[in-house]
């Protein structure tokens, strides 16, 4: 697999949680699209040859700001430039208040097949908490619409633990998503992002976070209605109808290679991480003088590569135990030992198909099983990389 992300960077309005980058001006968007065609022309010519891309993913920001025609030139631009795999997988994020029949119509001919609104909430006053543009009906009428524009593939994201919700209220809101008939759920506990108007509200003592316990015990309501629901739980956050997994969240998750593009876009190629200026001045600067924006890169060492791929793997559809050997020399199961027989005997991990996976009760505790297990692999690792060739690679000492 290999994807592509894009990053619009425009918002008609921030929402006090948010730190992804975007900019509440929806200003110069010709020249914003002209430079992201050029971004795509400079990557195109630089000789390296990519996989045929499996997933295109267009996020934000709030990528239903742009204009259907500009989401044409920007495929015609990928096309050009990279192979593109013949059943691509589309996504574009929609912001509900943003949309009309006419402009699905556009992204759909366009070739957009799967769309993903950013709903958050069913309740009026949990959108206005956090600062939402939509009310819970145009969230229903986007559904409606994306239907009546051709889309059978729709996700839509949730989140939960909000200061002014109730279990009943999240239960209710899960009812709401199921009774849409869509196809994939996310479902994501409220982060209070430094640097954001809510954590500053947080900090000044005027919002209380939700306490632990009722975090969780929402997050268990979504798994289990959910699952009661046809949504199989395929990543922590993420819930799926049979074959409707996201594949672009597949590629991340299973450590594919993806490139990006657009400002503060990250990808990953080559064992490097790369990442562009999270600036759009900068951004513009940089390519108006013939050169990638990026702003900064990493090649990952062994170790980090291990540490990632057992943080992804687990979190996901489970660790690949033929891959991880091959790639890391590290038999897990043998690794994990006593351990993993207590966890298994307490439900929360399984193995099958070759993948050391998260049962449903293993995904409530999923950070502290995640790090312990991780912990377990990096004492292995030491032992293992001092005496094989792995070691020459190898940041453990
Ligand atoms: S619409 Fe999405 S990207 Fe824009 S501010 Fe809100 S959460 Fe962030």
């Amino acid at each position: 697999m290999f994807g592509i992300y894009i990053h619009i960077p425009f918002c008609e309005k921030k929402c006090s949680y948010c730190d992804f980058y975007s900019i509440e001006r929806v200003e110069r968007v010709d020249a914003f699209a002209e430079n992201l065609i050029r971004e795509i022309s400079l990557r195109g010519e630089s000789g390296s040859r990519f996989p045929a891309a499996t997933s295109v993913f267009f996020g934000g920001g709030t990528p239903s700001l742009l204009p259907p025609k500009y989401i044409t030139r920007i495929f015609d631009a990928l096309f050009r430039n990279f192979s593109i795999s013949d059943d691509v997988e589309i996504t574009m994020e929609c912001n509900p208040g943003t949309i009309t029949l006419e402009s699905l119509r556009g992204y759909r001919s366009a070739g957009v097949n799967r769309l993903s609104f950013g709903v958050q909430s069913f309740h009026e006053a949990e959108l206005e908490f956090l600062d939402r543009i939509h009310s819970p009906d145009e969230a229903r009428e986007a559904v409606r619409l994306a239907r009546s524009a051709g889309f059978d593939n729709v996700n839509i994201d949730l989140m939960f633990a909000l200061p002014p919700q109730t279990l009943e209220s999240w239960h209710e809101t899960l009812r709401s998503a199921v009774a849409l008939e869509i196809e994939h759920i996310s479902a994501y506990s409220l982060i209070y992002e430094e640097g954001t108007p809510l954590f500053a509200r947080l900090s000044r003592g005027q919002v209380r976070c939700t306490d632990e316990e009722t975090d969780a015990r929402m997050y268990a309501e979504a798994i289990n209605y959910l699952d009661k629901n046809g949504f199989k739980q395929y990543e922590v956050s993420n819930f799926a109808r049979s074959g409707r997994e996201c594949r672009h969240n597949l590629t991340y998750w299973n450590g594919e290679e993806y490139l990006a593009f657009g400002p503060s876009a990250h990808g990953c190629i080559d064992k490097t991480r790369y990442w562009n200026y999270r600036n759009l001045a900068l951004y513009n600067k940089s390519i108006d003088s013939g050169k990638l924006p990026i702003a900064n890169s990493e090649t990952l060492s062994l170790t980090e590569r291990m540490f990632e791929r057992a943080f992804l793997e687990i979190r996901a559809q489970g660790i690949r135990l033929d891959d991880f050997h091959k790639d890391f020399g590290i038999d897990v199961l043998s690794a994990l030992g006593n351990d993993l027989q207590i966890w298994i005997k307490n439900g929360l991990l399984y193995v099958c198909a070759g993948r050391l996976s998260l049962a449903s009760a293993g995904y409530s505790v999923c950070d502290e099983l995640t790090t312990r297990i991780i912990a377990i692999l990096e004492t292995a690792a030491g032992k293992i990389w001092e005496i094989s060739e792995y070691g020459k690679e190898s940041t453990i000492s």
